[in-house]
């Protein structure tokens, strides 16, 4: 049989909250080649926490490189042709594990659990000098969200993580962290290392400075010793110690929104993606500038790619609950088998008559960064059924879209002409028109939509030592997109919206 003939290969591992994802790309067309998923667990052991098992992250990357070298095999392809592997992941989620045993010493805090609730007021209650302490330092509001508060909650509560810590053999991660220590050898010499975007979701990191802040570290408790050590997010980390690709460097390194903002080429100020998956993420590039927020956006790093190159900064509008609402219709409602089958139930009634979705499960994030918000469903009439219920919930998702747009384009002066968009949601037809219709601009979405991989994978190839993908833009002309025009009225959207805000007002204040 004949081989084909490619140029260099770069492969991504795509480590998300729903999924882990191998891909491998065409450093040179930027064609994706093969891949593998496999969905991950999500534990809820009481109200409002939301865990992951570190071990099964780890172990289905592993699963998801060797299923797709074998489907790269199938095709042909020589593995042999990987020259790089990125790393993506879900930001925020927290781990300690023991670097002597290689173990994790308690399940991986997910970003959107709610546990550290308490640990918030009280440290809301000491924050020295002014209320900015925390956002001019981080770009973040003192939350439940970002790292630092879930690894003082585990210093607090966890006696194995505390025993470790005081014998020094405690290791800090975010899932970036986590996956390259062990992927570069764990116990055996693992890099224990995190790029700025990820440090930048911790609450412990100046992002001026970009450098682990001592004020911060002595405000949370947090002993820096366990901290990883602050990379740019494109330059060789390690090399893989086992598996098929034994011996290939990991060189790119970026928290999963900051990934989707390179795969989207969103490299000039002022350019945006919007990204549909457990979540949704708006983030527009600043340029070299921080930009702080009015209306409850986020300042974030954006990337730099490269050790010697400048880094860039994004406004970030951060919606907790997207994907995660149609995960919830199936799994805890049972009214869909599969995330597809919301599109059908949607349509078949093409309107929610009425029926208001707000899926506040973990308190609401921007613009109102309010916890003590609670999921509602208003609205209801004998006439609902689970089909307008089920067209509420997509259209939760644009109208929390709405909202923080409205605020990036109130705090950027200049609106946006288009939203650039991607994420396992946006396969979803109806909600692509329906975002089109609530904006009132058009959504514009690449055909190959693993764009996060692929910011992943371009950070990996373009990386000092290894050199086979170039960041020029015309790399990407051949990518197709499809556009999707406003089709109701400004008017009619308008009332919608308005109407929306109502039932966001009645979901705040359940939980005091
Ligand atoms: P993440 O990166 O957070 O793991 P993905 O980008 O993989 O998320 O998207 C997965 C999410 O998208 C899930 O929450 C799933 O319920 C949702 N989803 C997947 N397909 C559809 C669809 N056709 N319509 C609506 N939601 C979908």
């Amino acid at each position: 049989s004949k081989k084909a003939v490619l140029g260099p290969l770069v492969g991504a591992v795509d480590q998300g909250t729903s999924s882990t994802r191998f891909l491998v790309f065409n450093s040179k067309t930027a064609e994706l080649l093969s891949h593998h998923q496999v969905e991950i667990k999500q534990e809820f052991p009481r109200e409002g926490w939301v865990e992951q098992d570190p071990k099964e992250i780890l172990h289905s990357v592993y699963e998801c490189i060797e299923k797709t070298c074998e489907k790269l095999g199938q095709l042909n392809i020589d593995i042999s042709n990987i020259k790089a592997i990125g790393v993506s992941n879900q930001r925020e989620t927290t781990v300690v594990w023991d670097k002597i045993t290689g173990e994790p010493l308690y399940n991986a805090v997910v970003w959107l659990d709610l546990r550290t609730q308490s640990t918030v007021e009280s440290l809301s209650k000491r924050i020295p000098g002014n209320n900015n302490f925390v956002k001019s330092k981080t770009g973040l509001p003192l939350s439940t969200y970002f790292s630092a508060v879930k690894l003082r909650w585990l210093l607090d509560n966890v006696r194995k993580v505390q025993k470790a810590v005081e014998e020094k053999r405690a290791l800090f991660g975010t899932i970036d962290s986590w996956l390259i220590w062990s992927l570069t050898g764990g116990v055996n010499g693992g890099v224990h290392c995190t790029d700025v975007t990820n440090a930048s979701r911790t609450m412990l990191f100046n992002i001026h400075s970009l450098e682990w802040d001592k004020q911060l570290c002595e405000f949370f408790g947090i002993p820096m010793e366990i901290l990883p050590n602050v990379r740019s997010s494109s330059e060789i980390y390690g090399l893989m110690k086992a598996g098929a690709l034994e011996g290939v460097p990991i060189s790119g390194c970026l928290g999963d929104q900051s990934a989707a903002l390179v795969g989207q080429m969103c490299f000039q100020i002022g350019q945006a993606k919007n990204t549909y998956g457990t979540g949704c993420f708006l983030l527009c590039n600043t340029g070299h500038k921080c930009v702080f927020s009015d209306h409850g956006l986020l300042t974030t790093v954006a990337y730099k790619l490269g050790r010697d190159k400048p880094v860039y900064y994004a406004l970030e509008g951060s919606v907790a609950i997207a994907g995660a609402v149609i995960r919830w219709l199936r799994d805890n409602l049972g009214i869909i088998k599969t995330s597809e089958e919301i599109e059908k139930l949607a349509k078949e009634v093409g309107t929610s008559y009425g029926c208001y979705f707000v899926p506040a499960f973990s308190g609401l994030y921007a613009p109102y960064w309010e916890p003590s918000a609670r999921g509602i469903i208003c609205g209801l009439t004998q006439f609902t059924n689970k089909c307008h219920i089920a067209f509420a919930a997509l259209e939760a998702v644009c109208f929390q879209t709405r909202e923080i747009l409205d605020a990036m384009n109130r705090d950027c002066g200049i609106p946006l002409s288009h939203l650039q968009v991607d994420g396992g949601m946006t396969s979803n037809k109806i909600l692509m028109q329906l975002q089109a219709d609530i904006l009132y601009i058009p959504v514009v979405k690449p055909s190959m939509p693993e764009t996060t991989a692929l910011g992943a994978a371009m950070a990996a190839g373009a990386a000092e030592g290894v050199g086979v993908w170039s960041l020029e833009p015309e790399d990407l002309s051949a990518v197709t997109m499809e556009r999707f025009e406003p089709q109701i009225n400004a008017e009619e959207s308008e009332i919608r919206y308005s109407t929306w805000k109502k039932a966001v007002m009645k979901s705040m204040g359940w939980v005091t």
